[in-house]
């Protein structure tokens, strides 16, 4: 009996280690799978991936490249240059210290209400003060007859103007079109919940639907930089202008922009992408009431205290604009961001004419009357073309561990990636020194 119970728990035993072993393999073979099926994930949307465990092989036109290996990280670093995460910035107000801190006591901000004076009830006056101030110093807007209504970023007042500009009564929804490439964000913001009121019909250039439309107007354009204007030019049309580029560092400041609907952002003015603060200025006193509406009905207003952070940031800029030049105050802002985006721009067209696989839009300069001198456009995103038959351009770049946005999320071809220029200093370094090191 002794022995058969022995027996029978060797062979048990025997079992289990089998059994074990098998599971720890196959455990195995599953994480490996995982860990590339969320890298997969993560790159296709555009999410930071700092991971490096997966060697990423070069697609096939990329192999025909002569690379030489990164030596600072060993080549292994992986960019991701798919978003416009403003955090180039961070080292200007980093040097601000507590000129730009903010600090809330625990009893304030209780309230939901601000203003119910305004049609905008939601509004700060401190910050509606601070947006007509900033646009006065850098004359980028009118702000004068304007209602100003405040949204969780721009993208919330993209969504609440579209709901604001469509008639609820119309039998079919109401085309939003703008022209390729447009912001890769529209049609999928536009779509998401399927709405009856308006629908995304792409390009504008190709637009040719009878009945009203709204035309979104991007100026400078995201993704390539341009000055836009609106094509389409029909009566039946409503226009939007997104100018969260219209500021002295990215493009020459011509005049105030004097436009029914704009619509503005801290993201990409100040950097504070993270305080998720935007502005509309609305001509039209009905608009902006249902801008305000849509806003009660999503979110019942917007964060007072991101209000009162983004009035602090204006400040600060507006108080460095207007003192700009004065020995003790040092550069402003958008001298200081404006000089920034320029080094970088000629670094990246150092390395794309070192390597002679790409190419970059030309922009001719211009009269800032804000510099008061002609400067030049140096975009937040560089539009790049793969020249020499690269068709999947960010599939090639992927392959060296550059990660962008392709051509068709902007309406266009494969051959064209957008590149954000606003990342931290290492990484815009280790871009330039990649991309000069290619060459096909
Ligand atoms: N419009 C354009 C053209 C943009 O590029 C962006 C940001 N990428 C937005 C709107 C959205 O900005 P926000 O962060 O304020 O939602």
């Amino acid at each position: 009996m002794a022995l058969i119970t022995s027996v029978l728990s060797i062979r048990n035993l025997f079992v289990l280690s089998l059994a074990l072993n098998v599971s720890l393999i196959l455990r195995t073979m599953y994480e490996r799978e995982q860990s590339h099926h969320w890298l997969t994930l993560e790159t296709q949307k555009g999410q930071a991936v700092q991971k490096t465990r997966l060697a990423l092989s070069p697609t096939s036109s990329s192999s025909a490249a002569t690379t030489q290996v990164d030596t600072q990280d060993g080549g292994e670093k992986i960019l991701n240059l798919a978003r416009g995460d403003p955090t180039m910035f961070e080292k200007y107000w980093q040097q601000m210290g507590d000129k730009a801190t903010v600090v809330i006591p625990g009893w304030q901000h209780i309230s939901y209400f601000s203003d119910v004076t305004n049609i905008c009830w939601f509004l700060e006056p401190k910050f509606a003060k601070e947006v007509v101030r900033v646009h006065k110093a850098v004359g980028n807007a009118v702000t004068e007859g304007r209602h100003i209504v405040v949204g969780t970023g721009s993208s919330q007042l993209y969504l609440a103007a579209l709901f604001a500009l469509s008639a609820q009564d119309l039998p079919e929804p109401v085309s939003v079109v703008s022209e390729a490439p447009y912001y890769s964000s529209y049609p999928s913001m536009t779509d998401c919940l399927k709405s009856g009121l308006y629908k995304w019909m792409g390009d504008a250039r190709s637009f040719n639907k009878e009945g009203a439309y709204i035309e979104l107007v991007t100026s400078p354009n995201n993704p390539d930089g341009h000055i836009r204007r609106s094509v389409v030019n029909r009566i039946e049309g409503i226009l939007v202008h997104d100018l969260a580029y219209y500021w002295p560092q990215y493009t020459p400041i011509s005049s105030p922009a004097d436009h029914d609907l704009m619509l503005f952002t801290v993201s990409k003015s100040t950097g504070h992408a993270g305080m998720r603060i935007g502005w509309a200025l609305v001509k039209d006193r009905e608009i902006a009431r249902r801008m305000t509406e849509f806003i009660e009905l999503n979110t019942i207003g917007v964060s007072k205290d991101s209000q009162l952070r983004a009035a602090k940031i204006l400040e600060v800029i507006s108080d460095s604009s207007e003192r700009a030049g004065s020995s003790a105050e040092g550069e402003s802002f958008f001298e200081f961001s404006y000089n920034l985006m320029s080094e970088r721009w000629k670094l990246l067209r150092e390395a794309v004419e070192h390597s002679r696989s790409f190419s970059l839009p030309e922009f001719r300069p211009g009269f800032c009357t804000f510099l008061n001198r002609v400067s030049e456009s140096q975009p937040a995103f560089a539009w790049m073309k793969c020249e020499r038959d690269i068709e999947d351009c960010e599939g090639f770049l992927q392959g060296h561990k550059i990660f962008t946005r392709g051509g068709k999320h902007f309406g266009v071809g494969t051959e064209y990636v957008r590149i954000s220029m606003l990342d931290r200093d290492d990484n815009f370094h280790l871009l330039v020194k990649r991309l000069s090191a290619i060459h096909i």
